[in-house]
């Protein structure tokens, strides 16, 4: 294989990382008939079943992820969505059908629900993102999939569909108070668990090897021949061979492959739950049969970026915190300074001169305030009915400059690939990208403009969207915010790491 060439489909592949980036190219390598996959990955995935609460912290271990076709004008998302979307309907109907049932699962579960997405915002009108998505679906030939709360013919038709909780999930026009949005009745959510389950249960179903466990399944180095990497060395010492590599660790990956130093780093994004109990009126009011997944002012920066989602079958509801994207820098073995996913379930531990971090359980000051100054205005029913956050969540994303993936062999390391760079947006593709990353892997279909975007690159002229690697004195450095111990809809309670 030269470095452009495709992988001889009998040659070892090994997929660092059972995130969706490492499920999907596994699942999509073995449907094209590649015969020896394997993926390594450090989380025990068949004891914890991708559920944080069981102590897994990828960011794609989680309840549920919100599944939206409208992108404003990038439309190369917007059609990677639409396929994804078919896609998510057709994993539904294999399920119900039970021919491939997931231990633990059954054909009662599905992994999409097609609740919409509603994107919120505090201005009185439309903003031009929100007209983009309108527009750039209308061009797609999928009119009428966006309704906006601001247009009456939309709103007819919501009505008309029987959408009008949808529309207005806070109950905002019933209080006197504006209500501007679009529902995006293409989306709703993926249960992410689950979904992340019946795709690693396919991809076995098809060939492909999984070694979990943080000694048998966590790479430690890669191995080289010259500058030709063959493989990876996992903490119990042992080699696993490979004519290709493929790293998708999330935010893990830019410490193991310190190249991408300003093209990716990990940030944290804040997530709190209540537990709503079954005998509340809010059992059924933030049902999915009368409530979407929504986001609220995404482009409001420190001050907005709220998302959430309607109760799930255990209760939990789930509300998200992106507008300040928090980091955690360390100084690594070769002297820099790279941020390092740290949650609650992380070890405390050294790795040579590495700190990979200590425990987290404590939650950022700032998003508390913004996530209960939101939730006290537009659900005030939570603290009514005296139901108060019952767990927090720091979780880890991979944020690229761009916030476009990285999908792409390395640069002057023959045999390796990433695929990574999520940030924020990926979860929603786990059915399809890994077709997309074979494609990049073999060198066909590269001029589609998802292909370039996602091209190993570097800060060019434009302004980034993220701005990376602020080190161990940025202003959104763990160390350096004020942090809550015990986050609750009334706490004023703060503490300094
Ligand atoms: C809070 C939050 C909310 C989000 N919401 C949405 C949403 O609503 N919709 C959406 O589409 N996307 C969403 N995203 C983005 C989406 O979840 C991510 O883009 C996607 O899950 C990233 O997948 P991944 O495979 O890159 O990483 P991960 O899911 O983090 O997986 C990486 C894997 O690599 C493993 N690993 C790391 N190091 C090693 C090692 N040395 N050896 C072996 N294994 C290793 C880890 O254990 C982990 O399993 C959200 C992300 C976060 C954090």
């Amino acid at each position: 294989m030269d470095q452009t060439g495709p992988p001889d489909q009998k040659s070892p592949i090994v997929i660092v990382g059972a995130g969706i980036f490492g499920l999907s190219t596994a699942l999509h390598l073995c449907k094209r008939g590649y015969s020896d996959v394997t993926v390594l990955d450090k989380q025990p995935y068949d004891e914890t079943l991708y559920s944080y609460i069981k102590g897994a912290d990828a960011a794609s271990a989680d309840i549920n992820k919100i599944v939206r076709s409208a992108y404003g004008s990038q439309t190369e998302y917007q059609h990677l969505s639409t396929e994804a979307i078919a896609e998510w309907h057709t994993w539904n109907t294999e399920l119900k059908a039970g021919s491939l049932v997931p231990p633990g699962m059954s054909t009662k579960d599905a992994v999409f629900v097609p609740n919409g997405n509603i994107s919120l915002s505090t201005s009185t009108e439309l903003p031009a993102w929100e007209l983009a998505c309108i527009d750039g679906m209308e061009k797609a030939g999928n009119k009428d999939t966006q309704l906006a709360t601001t247009i009456p013919r939309h709103k007819e038709i919501a009505a008309q569909k029987g959408l009008q909780s949808f529309m207005d999930p806070f109950q905002r026009e019933r209080r006197g108070k504006h209500n501007t949005g679009v529902l995006d009745t293409t989306g709703g959510m993926a249960i992410a668990d689950k979904a992340c389950r019946f795709a690693l249960h396919k991809a076995r179903n098809l060939g492909a090897k999984f070694i979990f466990g943080e000694e048998t399944g966590c790479m430690k180095e890669l191995c080289y021949q010259n500058s030709k990497v063959i493989g990876v060395k996992t903490r119990d010492g042992k080699t696993h061979s490979a004519e290709m590599t493929v790293l998708a660790c999330g935010g893990w990956t830019p410490v193991l492959l310190p190249e991408l130093d300003g093209l990716c780093e990990a940030t944290a994004g804040s997530v709190i739950l209540f537990k709503i109990p079954r005998q509340s009126p809010l059992w059924d009011r933030l049902g999915a049969d009368q409530f979407p997944t929504w986001m609220w002012d995404m482009r409001n920066g420190a001050e907005g970026g709220l998302y959430g989602f309607p109760r799930d079958e255990n209760g939990w509801f789930k509300v998200g915190y992106r507008g300040t994207k928090y980091t955690n820098p360390l100084r690594q073995g070769d002297g820099s300074e790279r941020s390092t996913p740290v949650t609650r379930w992380s070890a405390a531990e050294q790795d040579g001169n590495i700190s990979t971090g200590d425990k987290l359980t404590s939650f950022p000051q700032q998003a508390h305030q913004v996530l209960t100054g939101f939730l006290n205005e537009y659900l005030p029913e939570l603290s009514e009915e005296r139901i108060d956050i019952s767990l927090t969540r720091v979780c880890w994303y991979t944020d690229t400059f761009d916030n476009h993936y990285v999908v792409d062999r390395v640069p002057n390391k023959q045999g390796l690939m990433v695929a990574t760079g999520g940030s924020g947006h990926a979860f929603k593709y786990l059915p399809n990208i890994g077709n997309w990353i074979v494609d990049i892997m073999e060198g066909i279909y590269m001029d589609r403009p998802a292909v370039k975007a996602w091209r190993w690159r570097s800060v060019g002229g434009e302004k980034p969207t993220n701005i990376l690697m602020d080190g161990i004195g940025g202003p959104r450095a763990l160390q350096n915010i004020c942090l809550v111990e015990k986050a609750s809809l009334q706490s004023k309670e703060k503490a300094k790491l």
